[in-house]
């Protein structure tokens, strides 16, 4: 989408910039008339078509079907894991109704996060365009401006997607192992050196600690907290495999009694 939004843009925008390139740097007063009013028709012009509702519609669609993909591939791993734990395929519950809910509100969500990414992009453009302007700079230079604004929005849609996709993930085995009545899990990190707070690794202070959390004990056992409440750490609490922090990459492992968990008192 960013892809497309910078390409369209520089489409509409890279004609108007050359042909009124002599006026505004000319210009030794600026004003707000005159060109700044045919640039920013040249840009709403194209911010238009990515907040129209057949736009719109479009983004229902690729959330939906990615929210639903992602629940398709949870439902696969968490039975695999725990069959795998128990060594006995056998199928557990799915889906619970409340489910169905959390994936309705989670699309809406991401609609919301997608349309945020155009209304930023447009909205800084306008600001490098007319800033440039202002400054009579080259359209040339206004065109490596927009550039690196490209590359900043298709980083951020990078990081929303990747960040939505793992939190979905954490959300959903945490409602899958609720669900299957289990009440233990145990965190387990990503074990490399991007691991926050791994000593040695690449974050050693990190705030929220993955590596610590995987380990310490808070009377179940190391790393195993219940479902229901998530892990403690640096005066935070509720927090679970997955949504540790931002991007964070543990997962938390089903504990079933008598299979894969001994607690100390029976
Ligand atoms: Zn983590």
């Amino acid at each position: 989408m960013v892809r497309l939004m910078a390409e369209e843009l520089v489409k509409a925008l890279d004609p108007e910039l050359k042909r009124l390139k002599r006026d505004y740097i000319a210009d030794a007063k600026p004003t707000m008339d005159g060109w700044t009013d045919e640039v920013l028709a040249a840009i709403r012009g194209v911010s238009r078509r990515f907040s129209s509702s057949l736009f719109e519609s479009q983004i229902q669609r690729v959330a939906a079907s990615t929210v639903s993909r992602a629940d398709a591939d949870n439902a696969e791993d968490f039975r695999k894991s725990v069959n795998q734990a128990v060594g006995v395929d056998f199928q557990l519950i799915t889906r619970t109704k409340g489910m169905q809910d959390y994936l309705e509100a989670s699309t809406a969500e991401n609609v919301n996060l997608i349309k945020s990414i155009p209304d930023e992009y447009f909205k800084n453009v306008e600001t490098i365009v007319l800033g440039g302007m202002k400054d009579g700079l080259a359209p040339t230079a206004i065109a490596k401006q927009i550039q690196e604004q490209t590359g900043v929005s298709a980083r951020r849609a990078k990081l929303i997607a990747r960040d939505q996709v793992s939190q979905l993930n954490s959300d959903l085995t945490r409602q899958r192992q609720a669900a299957a009545g289990i009440e233990f899990y145990k965190a387990v990190d990503a074990g490399d050196q991007r691991v926050s707070g791994a000593p040695g690794g690449k974050y050693p202070n990190a705030k929220i600690s993955c590596y610590g959390i995987a380990r310490q004990d808070i009377g179940y056992g190391p790393g195993v907290y219940k479902v229901a409440d998530g892990a403690p750490w640096g005066g935070k609490t509720g927090l679970h495999p997955g949504k540790h922090h931002v991007l964070c990459r543990c997962v938390g492992l089903a504990m079933i009694p008598g299979v894969n968990y001994f607690p100390k008192d029976g």
